[in-house]
């Protein structure tokens, strides 16, 4: 880092030293070297590019499909005396070519756009006709069709960028990716340096609870939160109205947004949220890209999202400002129903579907697995940049008593081979169990040695055990709408006594919502 760039922090931003990565980042894009800036949410991605780009000389476009926080970030830069402007389709016709005009007249340090302007040949002439700095992919995950967001239009800008001989440097940002999706970006943007600081936020604890009524434990929790912001999300517009609905008979005063509300109802709702009127929102995916309130405190999934890309990106809205926040996810085992459903009634090709069930798949292994939850996420992620065990999870706080189940998960697993490997969760539960469903008795199930074999324990903790095995590697299942379980490596050595299963249990009094039998 350059003196320069050092001063820069501490005059116009009023900062005293850089964030893990943003030096690395800054002095790569100083270099010329195109880059991909992989940094949590909070981390400060805006100053990778703000810091060089108050130094180069030229104008530095920034692309963002966060046409919300465009305003935001420009009112931020003028509060500093740095010439900014924004253009998209919240601007009149006649204010996009005014604010055009000065672009081209080089009157600004930083233009922010959306993806969709450069599909605009007049726009794509002012900017060969300047000098630029920079260009810069803010949520560059969008880019890529692997990224749980891909938007098109982020895709197409790709040929017309080719078109400029005057972009001296790509940096491309972003808090959520994969390999897959990193590899993405890289190959499309032609970039060579990646600067991943991993995007563990410390400041959160994630949590798992199963088995209570979703209603009431929302109504305790938000009478035990009163003064404190959250969002409630729900995985479908009719359970956001139906929630809302129950809370606002009871008195409490919660916030709603979903697709289905007019535009109107959606920006006074966003607008009561924002601005503190009201503390609680409940919405569905729908909302969250490109809020940027920083005290959440809590943010709960009323069911199981689709996948872990989405979670960790709507949980991680909590906690912005740094402070400890919670990211609870209520578990029903219809979640998964749900989620199947979705896909099943999605219109994406097969290749597609089956993707989602693979990420589906990681998703119910979350719920289940237990190993600390953020180890998870990061595993899932990657990221390997730090393996500890979080301490703040609910799977690290309140499982901390072990039972030894391998006797158990032996029978389970010979189940499953006696089945034939040709069933799912569900139907060996039940083969367990000794149940007499008709489903049972028509494959003829009922004559396998197993039959039975676990009566003693109810379906669903059977579910719950299979599941834990499946989040613990020690059985596989396959991709797809009705997923068959198959054994593995793992599953063998359990077999052959090998290897030990432990499962934590819950400590005594947390145990009366009977997730897990204690053996
Ligand atoms: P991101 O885009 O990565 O989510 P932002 O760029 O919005 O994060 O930055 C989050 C907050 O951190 C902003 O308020 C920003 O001003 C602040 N910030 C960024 N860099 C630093 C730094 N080096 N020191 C202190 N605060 C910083």
């Amino acid at each position: 880092m350059t003196v320069k760039e050092e001063k820069i922090l501490q005059t116009y931003f009023g900062y005293e030293s850089f964030r893990p990565g943003q030096q690395e980042t800054i002095d790569h894009i100083l270099n010329l070297n195109n880059t991909l800036a992989v940094m949590p949410t909070g981390g400060g991605k805006s100053l990778c590019y703000q810091i060089p780009g108050l130094s180069m000389d030229g104008t530095a476009i920034i692309i963002s499909p966060l046409i919300s926080l465009m305003k935001d970030q420009v009112d931020a830069l003028h509060s500093l005396g740095i010439p900014a402007t924004y253009i998209n389709s919240s601007l009149t016709p006649a204010e996009q070519q005014t604010r055009l005009q000065d672009v081209a007249a080089k009157r600004y340090k930083f233009v922010y756009v959306a993806p969709e302007r450069f599909e605009s040949s007049y726009f794509i002439n002012v900017i060969k006709s300047i000098p630029l700095s920079l260009v810069a992919f803010d949520e560059a995950h969008c880019i890529s069709q692997w990224g749980h967001d891909f938007r098109p239009s982020y895709r197409s800008i790709v040929p017309n960028l080719k078109k400029l001989s005057n972009i001296p440097v790509f940096v491309a940002l972003t808090a959520t990716a994969t390999e897959e999706v990193i590899t993405d970006i890289q190959n499309l943007l032609h970039i060579d340096h990646l600067i991943n600081t991993g995007f563990k936020r410390e400041n959160l604890s994630f949590h798992i609870v199963k088995g209570k009524d979703k209603a009431s434990y929302i109504r305790s929790f938000l009478e035990e939160h009163r003064d404190e912001s959250g969002i409630i999300y729900t995985a479908t517009r009719k359970q956001a109205d139906a929630l809302h609905d129950q809370l606002s008979k009871r008195g409490v005063t919660v916030a709603k947004y979903h697709a289905g509300l007019s535009e109107n109802e959606r920006k006074e709702s966003q607008s009561a949220f924002i601005h503190d009127e009201k503390a609680v929102m409940i919405a569905t995916n729908a909302f969250g890209m490109g809020i940027d309130k920083s005290n959440v405190r809590y943010v709960i999934h009323y069911a199981m999202p689709m996948n872990i890309e989405s979670y960790y990106q709507e949980a991680g809205r909590a906690g912005r400002d740094g402070e400890p926040s919670d990211c609870i996810l209520l578990f029903s085992p219809q979640d998964i129903q749900l989620q199947k459903f979705l896909i099943e009634q999605s219109l994406m090709d097969d290749a597609s579907k089956q993707g989602e069930y693979r990420k589906l798949q990681a998703m119910i292994n979350y719920c289940h697995t237990h190993s600390c939850l953020t180890t998870f996420i990061l595993d899932y992620f990657n990221n390997t940049i730090s393996k500890d065990i979080c301490k703040q999870c609910s799977n690290c706080v309140e499982r901390q008593e072990k039972a030894d189940i391998t006797e158990e998960a032996q029978m389970i697993l010979s189940c499953v081979k006696r089945m034939g490997e040709r069933f799912g969760v569900g139907m060996t539960a039940k083969v367990l169990k000794g149940s007499k469903d008709k489903k049972v008795k028509e494959f003829r199930l009922d004559r396998v040695s197993t039959y039975g074999i676990l009566s003693a324990y109810t379906e669903k903790e059977l579910t719950e055990w299979i599941h834990f095995l499946i989040a613990e590697q020690l059985l596989a299942t396959e991709e797809g709408k009705f997923p068959t379980l198959k054994l593995n490596q793992k599953s063998i050595e359990v077999l052959k006594g090998k290897l030990p299963v432990w499962m934590y249990t819950a400590p005594m009094p947390a145990s009366e919502d009977a997730d897990y039998h204690e053996s």
